[in-house]
């Protein structure tokens, strides 16, 4: 097995106009690692996992996944990451005038060229996987939040990445639906898929992450296992902020 991190950051510095939204970020994830990333409102932590999949540019340093470089934004290695890169957000983005079953398949059809039978068979697998192939045939806005969450999870999944991004993937729900959605990423990262996650559900970061980020303008402040990280915080705005959410 290669040593070579599957995600690897360098010095990576990001301005939108004048104002510096990344200051040197380093990171490097092996693959099968969890990542936890937290931070105060407005810290860059969007940013940086959207850099991952190039939704956003650095304009200075590196970034490299599964050893394509982004870092010279040409297409082709857009796609491959992209191909690699799944990803969750926190308002879940699911096509309204689709069915969960078709906001599954979607993509594997279209852009992969998937057989539809091939397609369905796969959805329904990752549908049976989050709990609710039940659901298959109806559309978002007749599901519960947690249940919209869950279907975007596995459409993620629908297109076999080897990476999963999420962020504040249980942010836009009612408390009595973060478990559910929160359980479905503890049994991915169970099967060992590479994860990176902003979330301030320190519960979550404490059970899974192998490591946790804290960010604070646009820099990386501290990064340690989740013993370490809560039970002995080093910066002083690690201790303000723990201070303030647990
Ligand atoms: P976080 O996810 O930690 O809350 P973000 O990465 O979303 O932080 O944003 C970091 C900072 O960059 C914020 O001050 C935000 O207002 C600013 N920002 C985010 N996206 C843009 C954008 N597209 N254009 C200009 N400023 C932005
Ligand atoms: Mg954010």
């Amino acid at each position: 097995m290669s040593n070579e991190p599957i995600i690897r950051i360098e010095k990576a510095n990001k301005w939108y106009g004048q104002f510096q939204v990344l200051t040197d970020v380093d990171l490097e994830v092996k693959a099968g690692e969890r990542i936890v990333i937290c931070g105060p409102s407005g810290s860059g932590k969007s940013t940086l996992i959207r850099c991952i999949n190039h939704l956003e540019k650095v304009e200075k340093g590196r970034i490299a996944v599964d050893g394509i470089e982004l870092t010279g934004h040409e297409r082709k290695n857009v796609d491959a990451v992209r191909r690699e890169v799944g990803m969750v957000f926190q308002q879940f983005n699911l096509f309204p005038h689709l069915t969960v079953l078709q906001n599954c398949t979607l993509s594997p059809m279209h852009s992969r060229g998937v057989p539809r039978e091939a397609a369905e068979a796969t959805a329904m697998k990752y549908l049976q996987r989050v709990r609710i192939p039940e659901q298959a045939n109806k559309y978002p806005s007749q599901l519960s939040g947690g249940q919209q969450q869950r279907v975007a999870i596995a459409r993620a999944l629908c297109m076999n990445p080897k990476i999963m991004l999420f962020d504040e993937p249980t942010s836009a729900l009612d408390p009595e639906m973060v478990n559910e959605v929160l359980d479905t990423m503890i049994g991915l990262a169970e099967d060992g898929m590479t994860m990176l996650c902003v979330t301030h559900e320190m519960g979550f970061a404490r059970r899974v992450a192998d490591r946790v980020i804290f960010m604070a303008d646009g820099r990386v402040l501290e990064m340690a296992p989740p013993d370490q990280f809560f039970g002995n915080p080093q910066h002083p705005k690690l201790k303000a902020f723990l201070g303030q959410i647990l």
